[in-house]
Order: C-alpha cells, then structure tokens, then sequence
C-alpha cells in the first residue's frame, strides 16, 4: 500500500542583486539610511501642510508629493566600500533568503513609524516582478 505524502510548501528563493554593481549579492544587507527616511517624513509632512484640500485629492497635489526614501540592496563588497548611509535600519540578506523570510520582516516593519515613509511597498513589487514576472493573479 502506497500513501500520498503530502507535499511540502516551498517558499522561493530570493536572487539578491546589488544596486550598486549590479552583480548577483549573495551576501550584504537590505537597508534604508536613517536621514534618508528623516527627510521623507519632513517633506511628506510638509506637502501634507501645504496642499489645496484635506479631504479632496488635488491632482496638483499628486504630482508634487514628495518621492519615499529608498530601500537599498548592497553587497558585502560594496558596503565595505562605498558604504555611506549616517547609520541605517540594515537586515543581512542571510536573514532574507526567501519571500516567506521577507514576508515575515514585512509584518515586523509594518510596525514601524517609519514604514510609511519608505518605499518598501514598490521596492517589493520590482522584486516580485523581477521574480514571476508572468505569474497570475498580480493585482498591479
Ligand atoms: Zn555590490
Ligand atoms: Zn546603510
């Protein structure tokens, strides 16, 4: 008699590429530059003081919304290098190896005040793209 093993769920490995060389990072670190998101909740604070309506969504308005501070993805070679964050919210990419390992740092940043300030959200989506860019059931 043969029974049916129940198949494992996998979670797919992410291929880290670093933003600075281009080349393929297996390992470094995730990370966002502390000023950089400083800047980002000032100038969103400030656009939100100064824009025509509270309640409407001005089109104007859109265009001059203040850009999100970058999630960056830089290899160990690079970070020894040409490192320059002022200190930075860093998680290695040994901590990162999958979209499941990913998914559950999304939940524990999603805490964050700062969340909101960054581009987490389109960092994540150009990886996902970049991984499955044909896969169904993308909502954008
Ligand atoms: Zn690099
Ligand atoms: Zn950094």
């Amino acid at each position: 008699m043969t029974t049916t093993q129940q198949a494992t769920p996998t979670s797919t490995d992410i291929r880290w590429v670093c933003s600075a060389c281009g080349q393929p990072a297996a390992t470094g670190a995730v990370h966002i530059d502390y000023r950089a998101i400083t800047d980002a909740e000032q100038a969103a604070k400030a656009w939100d003081a100064r824009r025509h309506s509270l309640n409407a969504f001005d089109l104007a308005d859109v265009f001059t919304m203040p850009s999100r501070a970058q999630w960056q993805v830089t290899c160990d070679g690079c970070l020894q290098e040409q490192h320059d964050c002022g200190g930075c919210y860093e998680i290695s990419l040994g901590q990162v190896p999958t979209f499941t390992a990913l998914l559950r740092w999304q939940a524990h940043l999603y805490a964050k005040s700062w969340f909101d300030a960054t581009n987490w959200v389109a960092f994540v989506h150009r990886l996902a793209q970049e991984h499955a860019p044909n896969e169904s059931g993308a909502a954008w």
